[in-house]
Order: C-alpha cells, then sequence, then structure tokens
C-alpha cells in the first residue's frame, strides 16, 4: 500500500545511476500517477550546483521525443517537486543540515499527517556504510516508516559480503532494507513465475524428464570503451552472472512457492540456490575479446592494465541437485555465459530432449525462449508438418512477441517497478540477505581462482570482437547436451523483432 506523505532522497543524485535510471524511473512513476500523494523528492551529493543544473541533469535522459506538450509540463511539474542539496557522506553536519531541509520540505506538505521517508543509495560502495549510518543517526523518522534501498556490488566475496551486510544490519533491519536486483523489475524476469505456476501444460514439462539443457545468456555487442578501470576490478562474473543471471536462474528453478508473497518465493529461491554446489574450474570456459571488426581488443584499451588477464567472457555450468519433496526439479546442467560479442540480447533456452526415435530421424529439438530483451517475446520452437502432400516435420514457432501481442501496453521500466515496490514495501523482488550469501557461495571458488589467490591466474581463451564467443563455445555448451538441430530455421521477419 502507498503511503502518502513520502520524501524519498536520493544520494549520489549527481551521479550516473540517478541521471540515467533513478530520475527517469521517478518521473515515470510520477507522471502516470504512482507516486504517492504529496511526495517530494530530494537529491543529495557532495557536487555544489544550483538547481537549473540539478533539473538540468535529472531531466537529460527523461524521453520527450515527439516533444508532447503534456509531457513537457509533467517535467516541469516534476521538477518543482524535486530539490537538491549538497553536503558530504561522513560528517554529522551535513546530515544535521540534511535534517533540517527534510523537516522543511514536510512542513510544507505534510502539516499533521505521518512522515515517511524512502532512502536512496545511488552511491559506491566505498560510502555505503557512512551514509546508512548518518542517516539512521540523523534522519531517521520517528513519526512514519523509514526505507532505504542500496545497490550493487554487494561485497567482492563471500567473507566481504557478509562483513557489508552485518554492518549494514547495524542500522537499518532487514524489513526496512530493499537491495536491488535490476533484473529482477524487468518485465520477462517477473512473467516467469506466472508462465511456470500459471500453466498446467509447461509445468509438467518444466523438469529432468523432459529438458535436456537450459542456457541464459546475455551478450552485449561492445567492450569496455574506457570504462576498462572498473571492468577490470570487477570482471563480468562478478558484474552479471553471480546477481543477475542467476537471479534469473533461482526463478527458472525454484519450486512452486506456497503463495506469491515476498517471504514465500524468497524462501524457495534461497532453497534451490542452496542446492547448486560452488561451480567446478572444469564446468568454466574464460575468453577475452581480441581486436576483430575493425575494434580494439580488451588490452588496447588505454584503461585497462597492460597483460590484464581478466575474462570478458565467461561461460558456467551451475548444477542443480535439488529433488525436495515430490516435485521433481531441474537437475540438468546449465550454462551462463557472456559479452564484444555480435549482437545485444538477454534470453533463457529451455531445450527439451530427443522425442523417441523412430518414425522421425534428425529432427528438431524443442526449444522455449524466453527474451527478456530486447524486444520482450516468449516463443517455443517446434516441429509441424510442412504444408503439401507429403509428410514432413518442419521446425516452425508458437511466437507471443509482446509488442504485436500487446501493442497498446507500456512495459515499465525495471526501476519504476522496482521503486514503486520499495514505496509499496513489497520485498519479492529484491535480494534478502541469506539469497546473496547462498550466491556468494556459489561463485567465490572461481572468483578467487581467477583473482589469482590461490595460484597463478587462469588464462581466458581469445576471441575476436564481434563474434558469437571463443571458439571453444560450442564443444563447451554441447558437453552439457545442448544440440543445435535446426539450422535451416528460418524466422518470417518481421518489423516488431
Ligand atoms: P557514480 O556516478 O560513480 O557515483 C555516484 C555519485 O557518488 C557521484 O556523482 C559522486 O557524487 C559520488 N561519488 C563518486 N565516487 C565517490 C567516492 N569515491 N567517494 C564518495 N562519493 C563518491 O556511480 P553510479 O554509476 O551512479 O552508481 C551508483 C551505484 O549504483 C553503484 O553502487 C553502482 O555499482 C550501482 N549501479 C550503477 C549502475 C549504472 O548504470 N550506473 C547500474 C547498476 C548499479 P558527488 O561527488 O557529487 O558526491
Ligand atoms: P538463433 O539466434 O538462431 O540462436 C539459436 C541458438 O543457436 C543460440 O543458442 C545460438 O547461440 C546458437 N547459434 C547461433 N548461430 C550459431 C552457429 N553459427 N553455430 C552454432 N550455434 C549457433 O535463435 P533462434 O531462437 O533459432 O531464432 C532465430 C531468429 O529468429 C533470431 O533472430 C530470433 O530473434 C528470431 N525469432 C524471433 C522471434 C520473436 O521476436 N518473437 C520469435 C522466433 C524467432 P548464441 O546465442 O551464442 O549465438
Amino acid at each position: 500500500e502507498l503511503k502518502d506523505s513520502t520524501v524519498i532522497v536520493v544520494f549520489g543524485a549527481s551521479g550516473d545511476l540517478a541521471k540515467k535510471k533513478t530520475f527517469p524511473a521517478l518521473f515515470g512513476l510520477y507522471r502516470d500517477g504512482f507516486l504517492p500523494r504529496d511526495v517530494r523528492i530530494v537529491g543529495y551529493a557532495r557536487t555544489k550546483m544550483d538547481e537549473v543544473e540539478f533539473h538540468k541533469r535529472t531531466t537529460s535522459y527523461i524521453k520527450n521525443p515527439n516533444n508532447d506538450e503534456a509531457i513537457a509540463a509533467k517535467i516541469e511539474e516534476f521538477k518543482k517537486i524535486s530539490s537538491y542539496v549538497s553536503g558530504g557522506y561522513e560528517d554529522d553536519p551535513s546530515f544535521e543540515n540534511l535534517e533540517k531541509v527534510l523537516r522543511k520540505v514536510e512542513s510544507e506538505t505534510h502539516k499533521g499527517r505521518e512522515r515517511h521517508r524512502l532512502f536512496y543509495l545511488a552511491l559506491p560502495p566505498s560510502v555505503f556504510l557512512p551514509v546508512a549510518a548518518n542517516t539512521k543517526k540523523h534522519c531517521y523518522t520517528t513519526e512514519g516508516i523509514n526505507r532505504i534501498i542500496v545497490e550493487k556490488p554487494f561485497g567482492k566475496d563471500l567473507d566481504s559480503c557478509r562483513e557489508l551486510l552485518g554492518s549494514l544490519k547495524q542500522f537499518w533491519a532487514e524489513e526496512e532494507t530493499f537491495r536491488i536486483d535490476h533484473y529482477l523489475g524487468k518485465e520477462m524476469v517477473k512473467n516467469m513465475l506466472v508462465l511456470r505456476f500459471a500453466n498446467v501444460a509447461l509445468g509438467v514439462a518444466w523438469d529432468k524428464n523432459s529438458v535436456s539443457n537450459v542456457q541464459i545468456t546475455f551478450k552485449e555487442p561492445f567492450g569496455t570503451e574506457g570504462r576498462g578501470g572498473y571492468f577490470d576490478e570487477f570482471g563480468i562474473i562478478r558484474d552479471i552472472l553471480q546477481n543477475h543471471l542467476l537471479q534469473v536462474l533461482s526463478i527458472l528453478t525454484m519450486e512452486r512457492p506456497v503463495s506469491f508473497s515476498a517471504e514465500d518465493i524468497r524462501d524457495e529461491k534461497v532453497k534451490v540456490l542452496r542446492a547448486i554446489p560452488p561451480i567446478e574450474r572444469s564446468d568454466t570456459l574464460l575468453g577475452q575479446y581480441v581486436a576483430g571488426s575493425g575494434k580494439p581488443g580488451y588490452l588496447d584499451d588505454d584503461t585497462v592494465p597492460h597483460n590484464s588477464v581478466c575474462p570478458t567472457f565467461a561461460a558456467t555450468t551451475l548444477h542443480v541437485r535439488a529433488a525436495y519433496r515430490s516435485v521433481p526439479m531441474l537437475t540438468v546442467p546449465r550454462a551462463l555465459r557472456l559479452t564484444a560479442l555480435n549482437e545485444a540480447k538477454v534470453e533463457v533456452r529451455i531445450q527439451f530432449k530427443d522425442v523417441t526415435q523412430g518414425i522421425f530421424k534428425d529432427i528438431s529439438r524443442n526449444e522455449l525462449v524466453l527474451r527478456i530483451q530486447p524486444s520482450e517475446a516468449v516463443y517455443l520452437k517446434l516441429n509441424t508438418k510442412a504444408p503439401g502432400l507429403y509428410t514432413r516435420a518442419l521446425p516452425t514457432e508458437m511466437d507471443l512477441t509482446y509488442k504485436r501481442r500487446f501493442s497498446e501496453v507500456k512495459i515499465p521500466e525495471a526501476y519504476e517497478a522496482l521503486i514503486l515496490d520499495a514505496l509499496k514495501g513489497d520485498h519479492s523482488n529484491f535480494v534478502r540477505d541469506d539469497e546473496l550469501d547462498v550466491a556468494w557461495r556459489i561463485f567465490t571458488p572461481i572468483l578467487h581462482w581467477i583473482d589469482g589467490r590461490d595460484g597463478p591466474r587462469p588464462k581466458p581463451v581469445p576471441y575476436p570482437y564481434g563474434s558469437r564467443g571463443p571458439k571453444e563455445l560450442d564443444a563447451f555448451i554441447g558437453k552439457y547436451g545442448y544440440k543445435r538441430t535446426d539450422e535451416g530455421y528460418q524466422w518470417p521477419v518481421t518489423n516488431l523483432a
């Protein structure tokens, strides 16, 4: 339920995330009437700037391609409910000042009513702790609900994650904390629960008897291009696999929750993650891109350390070993893989087993593909009789392309969905502390190996910029059961894809 009279404080309001995601999402919610009545937004960061500059930055990513007057008017209204305060992250006087500002803002709009506060930390991890401590100490309202949103990275491995979470817990209770993994706000990821648990036809096939293997794929067509410093320190696994793709995997493989309440869903996610042993080195393929398609290689980027062996591509196979209760679980291997590749896509590809041999030979396998981005779609590749006077099976598809099926609907941005959930106090699509713990347990051993903690660092195999990945990839995936059975498959191209 939305609470009237809420102030949303965005820390790090001068930064990249705030400009590109947080403020555009807040505006999207405001425009569509989803923010609480009398909401006020206060941006906070060290950068000194006046409100004109602040508004210019925070609205620079808001889209109004056709110069629609109604939207332009909404943007002006949005500016009126947002203001900026500059201050430090570590000192008491700065937060005493922020508290004064918040009280003033509240007294203008919230006369005699409750005062609720949502703190959004769009900040680098080095200041998570002081800001969490100072908001609790100086800006915690006693006249309403306090909530805090934090962004990844939640540590660099199991120990550092536990330390960070433990420190934050001194100030903020789990109930008040909303840890964002923005993949959980994506429409297709949220759809996975409905697809799985509202369809008998899919539900019965969702197990090891029918499924051969599942691939969760993230591909990006560009390289580090100047942000090599950050990337080289974290690597592709910490950036994408350990958080976003593992979240997708847990929803894909968890058992049916007792209800759709936040704790029931998260209990099941934790259970399935606990059934995944730490990844083996032999189940890992690491790659690094070299020059190709006229583009420079990773090591040619000036912001990347000379001789870096940081992987820009990783394929890892996780084995889900769960068969608790009477419901069968997928116990198939699955590969997560990645990045400077030939296209941009995030998809889940569930490949089913071969049909019983006999009447058919060399027939395509069924595949259910959930395309998370771009252009959301669910399609099932299935064999159909080729129309005509003979009997021959042809790979075709049952296709649910969102743009066609839901042509009138605007699909919300992940951050819009998540900020609205946090305002309502719904934790379903946020990461619980114990989920992080198991997630790090799965990935920490290979991360320490890649970091060179246990000996020499593994050397990634090269792949050209703009390719599908290392040449070793197809054999790697093949090892876990994937067969490319429909090379002749042609999707009738439409302008909707
Ligand atoms: P950012 O632009 O580097 O930092 C945000 C703001 O924090 C800066 O404008 C700066 O504001 C302050 N800041 C930067 N470095 C600081 C330092 N060393 N000490 C104290 N303050 C510092 O970061 P961001 O890209 O917005 O990301 C914020 C958080 O969101 C990070 O945890 C990041 O991992 C996460 N995240 C970002 C994205 C994205 O698209 N950018 C996506 C997912 C998650 P002042 O100097 O004005 O105080
Ligand atoms: P696809 O792009 O042909 O890829 C199918 C699988 O085969 C992927 O795992 C892919 O791996 C792999 N692969 C691709 N090229 C390969 C090669 N040369 N050697 C070995 N493996 C290869 O996808 P698809 O599902 O069959 O669909 C074909 C096209 O139709 C796609 O462009 C798809 O977007 C489109 N389509 C769209 C819709 C829709 O929008 N609703 C519906 C149906 C089909 P990588 O991912 O590593 O390349």
